[in-house]
């Protein structure tokens, strides 16, 4: 008899960080952004006071601003992030950590067909399971007829493509064999039951 397992093999999302990079636009940064050509946009935050330009100075200030809104924003956050830098493109680089599970994970269960493998026997493989089952019990026990459970798909290939397989199995064994459907059972669970 074979007992059926269902794991749960739920994937754990919840350590997985996502990269993700903020572009901030030429709105944000205002007319900073038309930098005087030659001269070297210095992008470090903190050096600004430095520069004599008024674009830069200008562009930085912008700069600040967005990077405090944004520290801001994100103060509200659950999910555990970490701001790095502004880039000289105007990017910044962040991480962000999802401490819950994904929607997936919250509005789904594992597939209870495949138990989340992906994968399921085909009816044929099970028929051809079933039929080495039943010579392994026949050649071990005694019966005076045998009964084959399983699920639909299964029991209409036994007695379809499978009928004459089935047939030579009730020769060999001088024994009729029964066979059933079981509605609960899944595609690859079956029971050969000797009586
Ligand atoms: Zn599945």
């Amino acid at each position: 008899m074979r007992i059926s397992h269902f794991f749960i093999d739920r994937p754990i999302f919840a350590g997985v960080i996502s990269i993700v990079f903020v572009i901030i636009g030429a709105v944000a940064l205002g007319r900073g952004s038309t930098a005087q050509p030659g001269q070297p946009a210095t992008g470090r935050r903190g050096q600004a006071a430095s520069q004599s330009k008024g674009g830069q100075t200008e562009r930085h200030g912008n700069r600040d601003k967005v990077w405090r809104a944004l520290e801001a924003a994100l103060s509200k956050d659950k999910a555990k992030t970490t701001l790095n830098r502004i880039s000289e493109l105007g990017l910044i680089e962040m991480t962000r950590k999802r401490t819950r599970e994904s929607l997936a994970h919250q509005l789904c269960a594992p597939c209870a067909a495949c138990e989340g493998r992906g994968y399921v026997k085909t009816p044929e493989t099970v028929c051809y399971e079933i039929f080495r089952e039943i010579l392994r019990q026949t050649g071990q026990f005694e019966f005076q007829e045998l009964l084959v459970l399983a699920h639909q798909d299964v029991i209409e290939r036994l007695l379809d493509e499978e009928s004459a397989a089935l047939g030579e199995l009730e020769v060999l064994t001088g024994k009729p064999i029964r066979l059933q459907t079981e509605a609960l059972y899944l595609i690859d669970q079956y029971d050969v039951v000797l009586m």
